[in-house]
């Protein structure tokens, strides 16, 4: 059978975290009662006319100088025209011929191995309604509460090569405009979105096969089964002789398929135009600078800076500084603490995984960087034992308190008293004489009990490296 490989190319469509819409005042808010943020433009009431939302120019912008694109300094907005329900107006507001920035870069990492993927056009677009089918009524209901909110399609170079590449990709997009403050990357409620073009071809081909465009994933994990799947069907496809059909295919995430929605389009079948309600969009070069200026440190720079001053290896920084929140949470820590390391070993295990069970964000961790700080410090110094330390984290993280006076409230302050160590060994010496007898005779391996025993005595709070030297000693 035929080695093949793979070719990616993804369109990712931001949702910009404006306060209005593209081309209208209304309100871009989430949830608010169906039709209620709407008005003539949106709706697209004959005679009403756009007016383009300045912020939403700064954010694309802003993106795409974050991704060394160039900027266009005039681009044009055209009208891409198709029916559908929740598009009022008959056509989207799209930039084609001139987008608003071309030729950018992003730079991956999968498991070491480093790629610049190439961003060939951002463009900014207006989105669509929503329809609402209730089986119940057996109707459909159009809400137009998102129509016109604005957006920014982010399109990829065919450059990546496997599920992995195109994820990291699209991780590393996520996390900048985080940074940027300029989306709330939120791929559930679909503020983040990313379309998947998938090829194969045969190794050493240089022509690429026939791409599948895949819609309807709504995580990271997602995108990277839909992609693993396409891939195999259209491997499958090629060794029965059979031809791969250039389509738009959906992921059913609950059988982990992609299933045909309909045949692609061509960009000429939207009969692209430029829209004569809006006059070119020409940006001031100085304007541009000035932002490009005030660019926020980016997680690259972030990254290579954590190696740099807090001494930590790479996946270390990689993983702190991918969230911007994360990577803020752990350098306040490590201000009010300089253990750099001790406290990315705390985050990189036990807040992490706190905060992954609730919601996934550092937003839900109660505990100030200053009192987790604190945490670490009186474990570092042995005023209670990791085990505790663990313990008390899980109490305080929710709502946050000072661990120090916790731990005194609860009476959980360590035993390092030898002679108070001492008294609970001998008790263990003197219940368990088999044990004894046996480890004696060279079951060394008794030791893990022993100390376990000391330990349940005193209810976890023992010092357990001085356990350990004092069973040794009575023990010998
Ligand atoms: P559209 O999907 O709107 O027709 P394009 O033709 O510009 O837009 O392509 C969209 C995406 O598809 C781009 O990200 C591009 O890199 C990718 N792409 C183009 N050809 C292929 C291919 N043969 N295999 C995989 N991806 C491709
Ligand atoms: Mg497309
Ligand atoms: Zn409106």
């Amino acid at each position: 059978m035929a080695q093949y490989e793979a070719v990616i190319g993804l369109e990712v469509h931001a949702q910009l975290k404006t306060k209005s819409k593209l081309f209208c005042s209304c309100s871009t808010q989430f949830g608010k009662e169906p039709n209620s943020n709407v008005c003539p433009v949106c709706t697209g009431q004959p005679g009403s006319l756009p007016v383009l939302n300045r912020r939403a120019v700064e954010y694309a912008t802003k993106m795409a100088l974050a991704i060394g694109c160039t900027v266009n300094e005039r681009s044009i907005f055209a009208r891409k025209n198709y029916f559908y329900p929740d598009l009022p107006m008959g056509y989207q507001i799209s930039q084609f011929d001139l987008p608003i920035a071309e030729h950018g870069k992003v730079d991956i990492d999968v498991d070491g191995a480093k790629k610049t993927i190439g961003v060939t056009r951002i463009h900014m677009e207006n989105d669509a309604g929503k329809s609402v089918h209730s089986q119940a009524d057996n109707a459909s209901y159009v809400d137009l509460n998102r129509a016109g909110t604005p957006l920014i399609e982010i399109v990829s170079e065919p450059d990546m090569r496997s599920p992995e590449e195109a994820v990291a990709y699209l991780r590393c997009l996520h996390s900048i405009l985080l940074y940027l403050g300029i989306c709330d990357g939120n791929m559930e409620e679909g503020n983040f979105r990313c379309d998947a073009n998938v090829s194969i071809r045969p190794v050493g081909q240089e022509e690429f096969g026939t791409r599948a465009e895949l819609k309807n994933m709504n995580s990271f994990r997602n995108v990277q089964r839909a992609i693993a799947y396409e891939i195999s069907r259209q491997e499958d496809l090629l060794d029965d002789g059979e031809a791969v059909v250039q389509e738009t295919r959906l992921f059913d995430a609950d059988k982990g398929v992609t299933r045909s929605m309909r045949g692609k389009e061509e960009a000429h079948d939207y009969r692209y135009f430029p829209d004569p309600d809006l006059v070119p969009l020409v940006l001031d070069h100085d304007w541009v600078e000035e932002l490009r200026a005030g660019l926020p440190e980016l997680p690259a720079a972030r990254r290579a800076r954590f190696i740099e001053q807090y001494g930590l290896p790479e996946s270390d920084a990689e993983l702190l500084t991918g969230d911007r929140a994360l990577a803020d949470y752990f350098e306040k820590t490590v201000d009010a603490y300089d253990q750099p390391k001790k406290v990315c070993n705390w985050i990189s295990t036990d807040i992490l995984r706190m905060v992954n069970e609730c919601g996934g964000s550092i937003a839900s961790c109660g505990l100030a960087p200053e009192e987790f700080a604190t945490l670490v410090r009186i474990v570092d110094e042995g005023v209670i034992n990791q085990k505790v330390g663990k313990n008390v984290l899980g109490e305080l993280f929710a709502e946050g308190g000072d661990p120090e006076a916790y731990v005194k409230d609860k009476g959980l302050v360590q035993i390092s008293d030898t002679s108070a160590l001492e008294t609970a060994v001998d008790e263990v010496i003197a219940d368990n004489p088999s044990e004894v007898e046996a480890f004696r005779g060279g079951k060394t391996k008794l030791m893990g009990f022993f100390v376990g025993q000391v330990m349940r005595k005193t209810k976890g709070q023992a010092n357990p490296k001085l356990v350990n030297q004092i069973l040794a000693d009575k023990l010998k």
